[in-house]
């Protein structure tokens, strides 16, 4: 079975920046499993995987524009540290949750400056091209309560 619109695809993968640096792998935790079609990838991942079949293996390299996108300047932010009590020290290179109109946000702290405090809400992964290698490890139809649920069940899936 190629890998389509509603199926269910178990792969592990391996991620790498341009530099070769590991950035995440699937190989030694659990394969991932996900249902093809509904974003639960990156585009431009499963634009390479599309038509693949079980055993196949890839090699994908996937530019910003179809993965995390480009850094954005309005995704830097500068807040007060006052929002910040009870959160302990903060400090430079800190992940936090920024409440937003647009829901809660993870930033990355880049600057400290008196009571200012640099927000980055840029995707860690934005601006970096990515190398995957892929192998599938399985492919099957996805089942009604799957493609109603927009998203794969089972070992690997979702649990309700
Ligand atoms: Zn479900």
């Amino acid at each position: 079975m190629k890998i389509s619109e509603n199926t269910v695809v178990t792969l592990n993968y391996t991620l790498k920046n341009s530099d070769g640096e590991l950035l995440d792998t699937s190989v030694g935790r659990k394969p991932l499993v996900y249902l093809h079609g509904v974003g639960g990838l990156i585009p431009g991942l499963e634009k390479e995987l599309k038509g693949r079949e079980k055993g196949e293996n890839l090699h994908a390299v996937i530019k910003p524009e179809e993965a995390y996108g480009r850094r954005n300047d309005n995704m830097i932010k500068v807040v007060s540290k006052d929002g910040f009590q009870g959160e302990g020290e903060i400090q430079v290179g800190m992940r936090v949750r920024l409440d937003t109109d647009q829901g809660a946000q993870i930033g990355n702290i880049s600057k400290i400056e008196g009571n200012d405090v640099t927000l980055d809400l840029n995707h860690p992964l934005a601006d970096v091209t990515l190398h995957f290698d892929v192998d599938i490890l399985d492919v099957r139809s996805a089942t009604d309560e799957e493609i109603s649920h927009g998203h794969a069940h089972g070992p690997g899936g979702h649990h309700h």
